[in-house]
């Protein structure tokens, strides 16, 4: 079975509703005939102004973040209940900004997922190793932790709705991309280890992405290999002219 490519934009803490729905609306037209899966993910502010113009498109709507409780007295929070209110289909959990910036454990971030999970969306778990990390031999050992404890209490059915993004920190907006091969096997330790978690078959049919500094000159390299079904793509997602060509890569 071969899994589909699946290209995604990390618009981050960038650009006005304005700007967000200018980008959006020439990438719905860059994308109409493109052949794999997309998603962008907008800031909290542009996500309503986006979701207007992605609608009914092949690009889904992507959250950055959520909450980890469904309401209450948590200021500053955004809640599951408000994205799905805004059209949000997919959320993106356990982003290295929010791990190293915003200081998410990996017990903030499962309880995230499963929430996500228990709503309805597709979640996007990010994982991956600081450059100190892989310079200690500890890559494997660090995404495997980061793996585990994202996906306790996850059930096999409810995987089907989940994406790994393996995002090498050091890679992350430094204009230094992992090695095809060096994505690659960390990649195939991730799939082999969640066939041990689950099942060959639940293996066999994750998808896992490849994010750190991916660009048109790279990106077809980069998915070339076996285990990488897509990219989470930030700096390179602002720009049609960038992010369109990654998207459509042949
Ligand atoms: C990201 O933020 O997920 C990312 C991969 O960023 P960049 O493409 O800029 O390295």
């Amino acid at each position: 079975m071969s899994r589909p490519y699946y290209i995604a934009g990390n618009w981050k803490m960038h650009m006005t509703r304005a700007e967000s729905a200018e980008l959006a609306k020439v990438l719905v037209g860059e994308l109409k005939d493109g052949k794999h899966k997309y998603l962008v993910a907008p800031s909290f502010t542009s996500l309503e102004t986006v979701a207007a113009i992605v609608k009914g498109t092949n690009i889904r709507l992507g959250s950055q973040n959520c909450a980890a409780e469904e309401q209450g007295a948590h200021t500053g929070e955004v809640s599951v209940l408000q994205l799905k209110d805004l059209g949000v289909q997919t959320i993106i959990l356990g982003h290295s900004e929010r791990r190293h910036s915003y200081k998410e454990d990996d017990a903030l971030i499962n309880q995230k997922v499963k929430l996500a999970l228990k709503h309805g969306f597709e979640v996007i778990l990010c994982i991956g190793e600081l450059l100190e990390e892989r310079e200690a031999g500890k890559a494997e050992a660090v995404c495997e932790t980061q793996t585990v404890k994202g996906l306790e209490g996850v059930s096999e059915s409810e995987l089907a709705n989940l994406v790994i993004a393996y995002e090498p920190v050091w890679a992350i907006g430094t204009g230094k991309t992992a090695t095809p091969e060096d994505a690659d096997a960390i990649q195939a330790f991730v799939r082999k280890l969640i066939g041990k978690l689950y099942s060959a078959d639940a293996a066999q049919k994750m998808v896992i992405q490849y994010g750190g500094s991916v660009k048109p000159d790279n990106a077809a390299q980069l998915m070339a290999k076996e285990n990488i079904d897509g990219a989470l793509v930030g700096g390179a997602s602002l720009k049609p002219e960038s992010f369109a060509p990654i998207a459509k890569f042949a």
